[in-house]
């Protein structure tokens, strides 16, 4: 993409997980990282990590969902490297619970979060990617909740689903413009990763869903085999990055309801296909 120097990857919730996976592979394709989180000493320590194998990444404490954070993570790349190739609009939290007993509160903190982090990205971002005037990408997390709900998730679904049609919306705008900047979508099934850290439950009604979640999220694809898996597609200028194959059925079943105006059905096995197609 840019120069000798090695393209400039914004990476945000780099501190673990995916977003950690994403770093790890960016730098060893020897990638200059500016790495976002809000985990303070998370995103140092991998940073340090990182650098000690000679790598060139500085973190920037930021919380996504706090725009002038975002404006500030921006400012930090451009100081830092001049520009930037690579933005992860990656950060994200869980909440699960039926959706009349979900608080105001967690409702308001997916989407601050969920949302509003990959609006905050694309606000922010968008202007100094267009002014560059050459290639730059960008790829957005959604999950597969972003393409087929299912039941006890609604704020992530609900979260996840907008950020495809912000994804598919900026796609057919940068194809208006003609412009070099591209964009991805990514929609994994279970990944192994610590987001269920981030599920504020409140009580024990879920608790079986919680631990099937949960357990499939464990037994889920690395984020080292994934990261491989996002940058081939970046590589293709792709714009759908979806590593589970297992969603289908769900997929087919859903747009067969649409299109028939049946009434929407879910079934529990749709989660544990995405794990066994992971592994
Ligand atoms: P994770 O909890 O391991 O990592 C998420 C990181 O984001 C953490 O380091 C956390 O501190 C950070 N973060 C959370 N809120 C933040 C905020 N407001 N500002 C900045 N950083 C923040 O979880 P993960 O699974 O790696 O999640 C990464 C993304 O992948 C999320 O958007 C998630 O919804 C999505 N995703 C995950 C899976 C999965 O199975 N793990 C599947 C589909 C999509």
């Amino acid at each position: 993409m840019s120069n000798e120097l090695g393209p400039v990857a914004v990476i945000t919730g780099a501190a673990s997980g995916i977003g950690r996976g994403l770093a790890q592979h960016a730098a060893g394709l020897g990638m200059r990282l500016v790495l976002a989180d809000r985990d303070a000493s998370g995103v140092q320590a991998l940073c340090e990590q990182l650098n000690a194998a000679g790598g060139r990444a500085i973190a920037c404490v930021t919380d996504v969902g706090d725009v002038r954070q975002v404006e500030r993570l921006r400012d930090r790349a451009v100081e830092q490297f001049g520009g930037v190739d690579l933005l992860f609009n990656n950060a994200g939290v869980m909440q699960t619970g039926f959706s009349w007993e979900i608080t105001e509160a967690q409702w308001q903190r997916m989407l601050d979060v969920n949302l509003g982090g990959v609006i905050n990205g694309i606000r922010t971002f968008m202007p100094l990617l267009l002014s560059q005037g050459r290639a730059a990408h960008v790829v957005n997390t959604a999950s597969l909740a972003g393409i087929v709900s299912s039941p006890l998730m609604a704020p992530y679904n609900v979260t996840k689903q907008a950020v495809v049609a912000l994804s598919e919306t900026l796609h057919y705008e940068l194809a208006m413009l003609g412009s070099p900047v591209t964009v991805s979508v990514l929609c994994p099934g279970p990944v192994a990763s610590e987001i269920m850290a981030s599920n504020q439950v409140a009580d024990t009604a879920g608790a079986s869903f919680n631990q099937l979640l949960d357990s499939t999220i464990r037994q889920g694809m690395t984020p080292a085999e994934l990261a491989a898996q996002v940058f081939a597609a970046i590589e293709e200028k792709r714009f759908w990055i979806l590593p589970h194959k297992g969603f289908k059925p769900a997929l087919e079943r859903r747009v067969h309801s649409i299109l028939q105006e049946t009434n929407p059905q879910f079934q529990m096995t749709d989660v544990e296909d995405d794990a066994h197609a992971a592994g």
